[in-house]
């Protein structure tokens, strides 16, 4: 069921109270899908963020939280877990209103997916331990040697806006289940769940600093984020541009990142697939979203002998799509997320027909209020712009290929490397195609949002280190090893 919308405060959240920016800066949001103000949210600056690192690193060092049991940890995280199902109608309602896509996409999967994440890392909180060593003694003497697992101290976590809850949880779940403390910068567009789920934080009763949220702009709080000496890791997911910016600094600094970044992932439909099932499928990993999603199959490559059928069968699908008002119960397709998201895909919808790509269906605004598009399918090669860029919008580029031998090269030819699907019902064609798709994750027959319990990568340009799964936990981690010579 749909609510009224319900804003969480809109000051930052640092040290378990709401505080407006030290120099009183402030910026407007609007609902994308109607050009209508939604929020005035304060612009945070690099003394704001001071504040906040202060604070996580306060409640790290001395509070409560540094004394407190991995079980209480998880207690916690459970509980938060309770308060985001309690509130799923609100949550989704909000982002909605802040992203532009569908109320029922936000309800049905990524709402759900926040409590997921709180609950799968909740289970870790106290099972984190370190390994022991059966070593020859050292210098004539018995050693032992062992590790310790411990947390960072204070990780920084920037986010983007097309999935901003679910995105927040992976960063926040597993980095306080270890016992880390956080400073969120949330995207400038879309922040508005990020400051509710703070206020549940608040009511789940995390000690103050634990978690702290500052508002406002990359170049600015960002930026100040990334720098500050006393953050010991930066968790990222974003732009490619920007991850690449984070990385430099952060060498700099020597501090340690996780990079979540974009993609240009390939669907690869090799003759002997079931269209029927695959073409659905095939529509949504394009369009969910308005196509704003960072593992968007984007590149479809498919067997020669079926380009018409799956032209045919996305040109349909996409004719069918309800594009509109996110709470209509029947949309399918929201609003993109701003005037330059906008400018940016038809920019490469002209790019494609300038080259020379064939448009199977779509490529057009809809409307003149709000930032609606076409669902838009093009034919083509791999070597156009809008197969090699990532476009983050609802446009798909079907790529013909001979034999699975091509199929593999077109795949793995892209700067990007983040998944892949293979639609195919051959088992030894899978088990060849998955070793060799160079992708942090591959889809077989399917393709969806990953699961907590899975590790989430890119390779390539699409990112370093892992989030998610044990691989992720661990990276909120340091492993420090100790000897321990007897002189007894
Ligand atoms: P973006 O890089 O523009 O911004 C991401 C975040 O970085 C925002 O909070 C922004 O304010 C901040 N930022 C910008 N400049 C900064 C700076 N100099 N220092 C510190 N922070 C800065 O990305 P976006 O447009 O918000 O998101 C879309 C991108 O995110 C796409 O490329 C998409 O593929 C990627 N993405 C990747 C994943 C993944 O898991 N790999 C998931 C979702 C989105």
């Amino acid at each position: 069921m749909i609510t009224e919308l319900q804003l969480p405060p809109t000051q930052h959240y640092i040290e378990g109270a709401w505080r407006a920016s030290a120099d009183g800066g402030v910026f407007d949001v609007e609902n994308p899908a109607t050009g209508a103000p939604l929020a005035t949210l304060s612009a945070g600056t690099a003394t704001d963020v001071d504040a906040a690192v202060r604070a996580a690193r306060d409640a790290f060092e001395r509070g409560p939280w540094s004394q407190m049991s991995g079980a209480d940890r998880g207690r916690l995280l459970w509980r938060l877990a309770d308060l985001v199902e309690r509130d799923r109608e609100i949550l989704a309602t909000l982002e909605a209103s802040d992203v532009g896509r569908p109320y029922v996409e936000s309800f049905m999967f990524e709402i759900p997916l926040v409590a997921d994440t709180f609950r799968h890392f909740a289970g870790w909180a106290d099972k984190v331990t370190g390994t022991t060593f059966g070593l020859p003694p050292f210098a004539g003497q018995e050693r032992f040697s062992y590790t310790l697992r411990q947390p960072l101290g204070v990780v920084g976590a920037i986010t983007p806006w097309n999935a901003p809850t679910m995105i927040l949880a992976w960063k926040l779940a597993p980095a306080l289940a270890v016992g880390n403390t956080v400073v969120v910068k949330p995207a400038e567009l879309a922040s508005l769940t990020t400051l509710y789920i703070a206020a549940l934080v608040a009511e789940a009763g995390f000690p103050p600093g634990v978690v702290n949220v500052v508002t406002g702009s990359g170049q600015v709080a960002g930026e100040a984020l990334v720098r500050h000496a006393e953050v010991d890791k930066i968790s990222f997911t974003g732009s490619t541009a920007v991850g690449r910016h984070i990385a430099a600094v952060a060498g700099e600094q020597l501090k340690k990142v996780t990079l979540e970044l974009g993609g240009k992932s390939p669907q690869i439909i090799r003759g002997d697939a079931d269209l029927n099932a695959a073409l659905p499928v095939i529509a949504t990993a394009v369009f969910a979203n308005q196509g704003q999603t960072c593992a968007s199959g984007s590149r479809i490559l498919v067997h020669r002998s079926r380009v018409g059928a799956v032209a045919q069968g996305l040109a349909d699908i996409a004719q069918s799509a309800v594009v509109g008002d996110p709470f209509d119960e029947g949309t399918t397709m929201g609003s993109l997320i701003s005037s330059a998201q906008l400018d940016r895909v038809l920019g490469y919808v002209e790019r494609g027909l300038a080259e020379g790509a064939h448009l199977v269906t779509g490529g057009r605004r809809i409307g003149t209020t709000g930032y609606f598009v076409e669902p838009t399918v093009f034919v083509g090669d791999n070597d156009l712009t809008i197969a090699r860029e990532e476009i983050f919008g609802p446009v798909g580029t079907i790529i013909p290929f001979d034999d699975d031998e091509e199929a593999l090269r077109l795949a793995n030819d892209t700067e990007y490397g983040l998944t892949a699907v293979l639609w195919t019902g051959d088992a030894s064609a899978v088990t060849r195609f998955t070793r060799q798709l160079k992708t942090g994750s591959v889809w077989v027959n399917a393709w969806g949002p990953p699961h907590p319990a899975l590790p989430w990568s890119g390779q390539r340009a699409s990112g370093i280190g892992e989030e998610l799964g044990m691989a992720g936990l661990l990276a909120n981690t340091i492993e420090k090893t100790v000897n321990l010579v007897s002189r007894g």
